[in-house]
């Protein structure tokens, strides 16, 4: 058998996460797989490739395996049906779940984002179309099958076996593990999907994993550490600081985790008598859907069962009037919104209302990919472009980074230090150029590990011949 792999994102970038694996044992027509199916977001160039036709034709594929269900590696998927694939898609329990929220949010956000700039004119499409809409959708989920971790299943008539481990990066987040069975030889395969961090007190650490053939390996933070010493004490600071303003603190955080994970903060620091008891506003009706599900899923978390992340002061907003009626408030407070790059969603109306407010501050808790909003004000700029006008930057902004939903340097280094041998053969995907070239600089030079490659974008690479 033949096995080929190519390269339809997160190649040189963190978004678009899209592997092609094509197994050809020369008795049928090869089978195609893929690995993760998400959008290209951040850069106008690179969202642009959203547009562009997969290189095969979208019915040849057969499977679709997710790591986890953040956008990047899962929002492409309704292109996929509306494109014609009529396959199965395999995931963990808890990302088929978080699957059905994300993407129809996704569906809505594109639809908004479309109909804005068609009322607005300022789009170089005439007139701007969604990818796909909520019908695509709809078509999708039925195709959705769930696989437990640590459970192997074997696909295409013996010829792969696939199986989950915890990646501790969301809810449901796996690192994939192919076996594919050769007539001569069996060769394994594992992509890393996104890590999470080691000691974190909502998810579990990464699984070690001792063996691969090839490895596909994110990058994200391949080039520095991003671990706060105590983010009880940081998070402490920030708030103390931002109440002794006398203003509103914003925070600008993932549906999917980081909202999770500041609640369990908040929550805790607030009990401890380390924080005054501030009204804590959750607008996010993605963030709060979420956070339903962790009772749901008390395996892919350490939380247990029940309301988790109740406690006295939040309250959770779901409807838009609650949501605009927050304009008026002014401190203390804690607002925690979404999307985490600023990119969309009620943040938005929130920044455009707060950022001309010198007493109210902005907490960015995530990783801001080049090309978002959220980028250009953790770079201190002094005018962000919003609703096509330009809003002047007065308030604080703040930055907590160790609250990332990924391995830092170390952690990566950790995470590859637990294979008992080096992989044959090495991809460092999900990074932006300089971290993705800096984490195989690492890995060949300090750790000896052979066929250390970086892809580029529809790279396509031959991995095993006549196996
Ligand atoms: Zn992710
Ligand atoms: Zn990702």
């Amino acid at each position: 058998m033949d096995v080929n792999l190519q390269f339809l994102g997160a190649a040189h970038c963190v978004t678009g996460s899209k592997y092609l694996l094509t197994l050809d044992d020369h008795a049928s027509r090869p089978h195609q797989v893929m690995v993760d199916c998400g959008l290209f977001q951040g850069l106008k160039e690179l969202r642009l490739r959203n547009r562009e036709p997969l290189p095969l034709p979208v019915a040849d594929v057969e499977l679709v395996i997710l790591t986890h269900a953040h956008i990047d590696h899962s929002g492409y998927l309704p292109k996929l049906v509306r494109d014609g694939f009529r396959g199965r898609i395999l995931c963990t329990e808890a990302t088929a779940d978080l699957l059905s929220i994300m993407l129809l949010d996704s569906a809505k956000l594109q639809k908004e984002e479309a109909a804005y700039a068609n009322k607005k004119g300022y789009s170089k499409h005439h007139p701007a179309e969604p990818l796909y809409t909520q019908t695509d959708v709809e078509h999708m989920l039925p195709l959705v099958e769930t696989v437990a971790y640590d459970a192997p299943v074997t696909l295409l008539d013996g010829l792969l076996t696939l199986t989950f481990r915890d990646a501790g990066h969301i809810l449901g987040s796996a690192i994939v593990e192919l076996a594919v069975q050769g007539a001569q030889q069996r060769k394994q395969l594992v992509f890393s999907g996104d890590l999470g961090r080691y000691d974190n007190p909502v998810l579990f650490d990464p699984t070690p994993i001792a063996t691969a053939d090839v490895l596909l390996v994110e990058s994200t933070y391949g080039d520095r550490d991003a671990r706060i010493e105590d983010p009880e004490a940081e998070l402490v600071r920030v708030v103390t600081e931002a109440m002794a303003r006398g203003g509103v603190l914003l925070i600008a955080a993932f549906a999917v985790g980081r909202t999770q994970t500041l609640l369990y903060y908040l929550k805790k620091l607030i009990a401890e008598g380390r924080l005054p008891q501030v009204p804590v506003y959750v607008d996010s009706p993605m963030g709060i859907r979420v956070s339903d599900l962790y009772p749901r899923h008390p395996a892919a978390h350490r939380l247990g069962h029940g309301n988790v992340f109740d406690f006295p002061g939040v309250r959770f907003i779901t409807e838009a009037r609650e949501s605009k009626g927050l304009n008026s408030k002014t401190g203390p407070a804690i607002i925690i919104s979404s999307s985490g790059m600023c990119t969309g969603g009620r943040i938005v109306h929130h920044l455009f209302n707060r950022l001309t407010r010198p007493q109210d501050t902005l907490l960015l808790v995530g990783y801001q990919a080049e090309g978002t909003r959220g980028r250009r004000l953790q770079n201190g700029e002094t005018e962000i472009k919003m609703f096509g006008e330009m809003v002047p930057v007065r308030c604080q902004v703040k930055q907590l980074e160790g609250f990332s939903a990924h391995a830092d340097r170390s952690e990566l280094l950790r995470w590859l230090g637990q294979f008992q041998a080096p992989p044959k053969r090495t991809f460092i995907v999900h990074g932006e150029p300089a971290p993705a070239e800096a984490l195989a600089k690492t890995l060949r030079e300090a750790h000896g590990w052979p066929n250390v490659e970086v892809p580029d974008y529809l790279d396509r690479k031959v991995l095993f011949e006549g196996i």
